[in-house]
């Protein structure tokens, strides 16, 4: 009820939520209440959370922040959502996102911008900035997200909370709506690092109907919570400290990094060299994975369908151009681009390759240091509309968080010293399922 009353009264300014669910809320709490009473609570029990609107919730809409899906009610509960629902969270809603996760600030939602709390002139950053604003708005206690490029990682240091996208195949996709399914991974978004290890050790584990999904123990992220840091070795990637980033967030990352230093952790300088290609192996890949996963939003199985279709080919062609989003669209182009006969060779097969690159820079690194440290992103919250017509401003603000993704690491993002009133994340990269250490590490400074 405390959080329903709050989106009432607040959400008209943020806009962070698609969907509230509250009479199925206000039931799963009376559940909650029960099992508490009969001694059968989960370690989630009660727990008001909210969704980002890429999650398949079986009765409540799940639209992908696209007007393709406005439609759109799933019949099953993704596996991320039943576990949390296993282990007694409470769901509010649905939040608001950049259509099909494609953006950096939640403007190319069809339903409209969510506005960062700290400054509603401003972007909570994307693809999820609903549940970060949510989050950081006091809108629910904790949400999930989905990070393909930096989409957890991103909004959460836009917002001041904190976020982690685990290690690709931690986390089923089963029941997530695809954009690039080599890159795409569920994660946590929450106010502290332990109530991120808390969600996320209930979302994780093998689940056979994904077949990317890695069958192994997920730890108990929140008893290994203990704060001692003394002999970490921290990598800071002089690349990731260069020309774009701004004076104001580096000191801010700085000054975190000095505070890991007192802890008794060491810092080391090392080196990504192929991390400047991350962008545009990034902007090759997941385009050609994301035109190929949509071309199942043809109008006729589900989701938008146009009006008096002269014959199948008007169906698909109005269906896609009505349902879709200029962004989604540009993606769409773009992948089918590069995915075509002549092309493949030069531009998809490339990627792939840099793409090894840039994960063997990251295997070299970790033979030297336990993590790596940097910026989340190169400037704190930008005002709306700032990169709405540069797409190409737009996707440079993801240079620091696209690597991992594409090496298929675990990267989270905790709140530093703001800077002029706005948040800013400080990213921490792990090797492969170390995330209990990465949330172990965010701890200690919080
Ligand atoms: N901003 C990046 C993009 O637009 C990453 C999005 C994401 O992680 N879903 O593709």
């Amino acid at each position: 009820q405390h959080y329903l009353e709050r989106i009432a009264r607040l959400d008209p300014g943020l806009n962070s939520y698609i969907t509230v669910a509250a009479n199925a809320a206000l039931a799963a709490a009376d559940a909650a209440d029960a099992r508490l009473d009969a001694g059968d609570a989960g370690p989630l029990t009660g727990i008001p959370i909210a969704h980002k609107d890429i999650f398949c919730t079986n009765g409540i809409r799940t639209s992908c922040g696209s007007r393709m899906l406005d439609n759109f009610i799933a019949p099953y509960d993704a596996t991320v959502v039943e576990r949390l629902g296993a282990a007694g969270a409470v769901v509010l809603g649905k939040t608001n996102m950049d259509e099909f996760a494609m953006g950096s600030s939640n403007e190319t939602s069809f339903y409209g911008p969510v506005r960062n709390p700290w400054d509603q002139t401003r972007v909570p950053g994307g693809s999820s900035g609903g549940s970060a604003a949510a989050v950081a708005g006091r809108l629910c206690a904790a949400a999930t997200g989905t990070d393909t490029g930096g989409s957890i990682r991103q909004p959460a240091a836009f917002c001041g909370i904190t976020g982690i996208k685990p290690t690709y195949g931690r986390c089923s996709r089963w029941g997530m709506i695809a954009f690039a399914s080599s890159l795409d991974q569920a994660g946590a978004m929450a106010r502290s690092a332990e109530d991120a290890a808390a969600l996320l050790g209930a979302m994780a584990g093998f689940d056979s109907r994904d077949s990317t999904s890695v069958d192994r123990a997920v730890p108990d992220y929140g008893a290994e919570l203990g704060g001692d840091i003394r002999g970490l070795k921290i990598g800071l990637p002089k690349e990731y400290f260069g020309e774009g980033l701004d004076a104001g967030v580096a000191a801010s990352v700085q000054q975190a990094i000095d505070h890991y230093r007192r802890l008794g952790a060491s810092v080391h300088d090392i080196s990504l060299p192929n991390a400047s290609l991350s962008v545009p192996v990034y902007y090759v890949v997941a385009p050609a994975e994301c035109s190929s996963n949509l071309a199942r939003f043809d109008g006729v199985r589900f989701g938008h369908r146009c009006a008096e279709p002269r014959d199948l080919e008007d169906l698909y062609k109005r269906s896609r151009a009505e349902g879709f989003g200029a962004e989604v669209q540009r993606r769409i182009m773009i992948g089918t681009y590069a995915l075509s006969a002549g092309y493949y060779d030069a531009y998809y097969l490339k990627a792939q390759q840099i793409r090894h690159l840039i994960s063997d820079d990251f295997r070299r690194a970790f033979e030297q240091v336990d993590v790596i440290m940097g910026p989340t992103a190169p400037t704190t919250a930008f005002a709306l509309g700032a990169k709405t017509d540069d797409p190409v401003a737009m996707y440079l603000n993801d240079i620091y968080t696209i690597a991992t993704n594409l090496a298929g690491l675990p990267g989270l993002s905790l709140p530093v010293e703001p800077v002029a009133g706005l948040p800013v994340g400080l990213q921490i990269i792990g090797n492969y399922f170390d995330e209990g250490r990465l949330l172990n590490v965010a701890h200690a400074l919080q």
